[in-house]
């Protein structure tokens, strides 16, 4: 079973203490990748993005390597470099994000691909996954040539997953309005397979109120698997016709709720696309996003992970799926 997701991953500058960073590399969809693939290594995974040629391109594609993700998607561009990101936290644990990305390589992703013609390699795919973000990083036009790349994934039968992760910011920043945002993300539900919304990103986008509204909305879009997170609240789930309310794990100390989202939808792909049902799958994607905002920074330690696999162990003759 192959997906590959569509995304960009950058340089993270993690602060320490004043003046002093941990360096990673992170970014909304590469998170969810690293997750769904630790969470079930019988999976091919392969990260779609474009990257430099400089030492840091080379050492982030190392890193996406060392996670057995594959990189033979991850193209080359030798005019730019990765975007890059700064996490600081003030006096009162509040943290702040500054980001470098407004011509990082990862923008060119379409123009490398049909420059490549990479296409065969994702007709060999049975699932497909991409967010609001890979929509927001693209030109206009690009953008355009995607959706054209969706349909025809779709009418070879591959199974789309979309999470909107809606970023104002970026979308302002790439010359975009709001009414754009919401047409680009109604074209993407309307090819979805699986949705994976925040109930954040329509309250602002969409003006929902609560987890049903955005239920209804893509119902009626003709989504036939959704999952609406809503942080500590949990997820409404619908599948197979039937809605249903997955509580959030309860957490002793919630540390940093970076990539709860991420990570919920890497382990909730891990046990779905292994043949578990919606709801043993929701389940396990609580319990590990439950995990990770117990812990700094986007993507928790191997070891960690470890840890977590021991207690949550992913495998069919088990009972958690
Ligand atoms: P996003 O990061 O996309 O905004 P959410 O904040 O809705 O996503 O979180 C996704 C999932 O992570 C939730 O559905 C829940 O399972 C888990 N989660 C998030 N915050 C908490 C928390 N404080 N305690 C326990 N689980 C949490």
């Amino acid at each position: 079973m192959k997906i590959v997701l569509l995304g960009e991953c950058m340089v993270e500058f993690f602060q320490l203490v004043e003046n002093v960073y941990h360096q990673n590399f992170a970014g909304d969809v590469y998170n969810t990748a690293v997750y769904l693939k630790r969470a079930a290594p019988n999976l091919d995974v392969q990260f779609f993005s474009a990257v430099g040629t400089d030492l840091v391109s080379d050492q982030l594609v190392a890193a996406v390597d060392a996670e057995k993700i594959g990189t033979s998607l991850l193209l080359r561009n030798k005019t730019a470099r990765p975007g890059l990101y700064m996490i600081n936290t003030d006096c009162f644990g509040e943290r702040s994000f500054v980001y470098w990305r407004d011509s990082s390589a990862a923008k060119q992703v379409m123009q490398l691909f049909a420059a490549q013609q990479k296409q065969a390699e994702l007709l060999t795919s049975q699932w497909f996954y991409f967010s609001g973000i890979s929509l927001a990083i693209l030109s206009a036009a690009d953008r355009e040539q995607l959706f054209v790349l969706l349909a025809k994934l779709k009418a070879a039968g591959i199974k789309l997953i979309f999470d909107p992760n809606y970023r104002p910011a970026l979308w302002q920043n790439n010359g975009n309005d709001i009414a754009q945002c919401r047409e680009a993300f109604i074209k993407a539900y309307q090819l979805a397979d699986i949705a994976l919304p925040g109930l954040d990103d329509h309250k602002v986008l969409f003006e929902a109120n609560h987890a049903e509204d955005v239920l209804a909305q893509l119902k009626a879009l003709g989504v036939p698997e959704i999952l609406v997170k809503n942080g500590k609240e949990g997820v409404l789930l619908y599948a197979d016709g039937q809605s249903q309310a997955i509580s959030a794990v309860q957490v002793k100390k919630v540390v940093d709720t970076t990539a709860a989202g991420d990570s919920f939808n890497g382990g909730y792909l891990a046990a779905r696309l292994q043949g578990a049902n919606a709801v043993k799958s929701a389940e396990y994607a609580a319990a590990l996003a439950g995990f990770v905002v117990q812990h700094t920074g986007a993507i928790v330690s191997r070891d960690n992970f470890a840890l977590f696999s021991q207690d949550h162990p992913l495998d069919f003759a088990g009972a958690t799926l």
